[in-house]
């Protein structure tokens, strides 16, 4: 079975969204992926990072942390922050909830990472910070 993992650390400034999805998708091609499973994938690390960017540090340049693993087929990606945390996971994660309608957010982040990823867990301790572990099976009878 084939095994890898890598881990990456970066500052939480919004220009490094692009990087973190880049990085993540080329750490992915070793599993011979689809265009929409590296879309997939990209799209819901895109938004883990955003969160942690915009709502876990709300703007102050603090640590982002993204761990990825490959085992067998399994992808497994965890974006972890060190920030304010969420109160309430369950109702954070329903589609629509959003604590900045202000700024023109929608509240789908969570769901576009569970409509793009097989399955997500968010663990968060207030004050401590929020980690969102996201898995997707990447199987193909495709020749190299
Ligand atoms: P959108 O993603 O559509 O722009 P949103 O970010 O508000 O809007 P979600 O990504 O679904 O929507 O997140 C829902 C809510 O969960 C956020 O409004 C915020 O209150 C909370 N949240 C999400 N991620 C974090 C995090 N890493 N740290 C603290 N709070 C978070
Ligand atoms: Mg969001």
């Amino acid at each position: 079975m084939q095994q890898n993992q890598m881990k990456l650390e970066f500052d939480s400034r919004s220009c490094n969204e692009g990087f973190a999805r880049v990085a993540v998708a080329a750490f992915m091609t070793q599993l011979n992926p689809t265009l929409e499973e590296v879309a997939d994938v990209k799209t819901a690390v895109s938004e883990a990072v955003t969160n942690a960017i915009i709502h876990a540090y709300e703007g102050k340049v603090r640590t982002i942390v993204i761990s990825c693993r490959i085992e067998g087929e399994e992808l497994y990606v965890e974006v972890q922050d060190f920030g304010r945390g969420i109160p309430d996971v369950a109702l954070a994660m329903q589609p629509l909830y959003t604590t900045k309608a202000e700024c023109d957010r929608a509240g789908m982040g969570f769901a576009f990472m569970e409509a793009f990823m097989d399955h997500v867990e968010v663990t968060s301790v207030p004050g401590e910070g929020t980690q969102v572990r996201m898995t997707k099976r990447i199987s193909h009878d495709r020749e190299e």
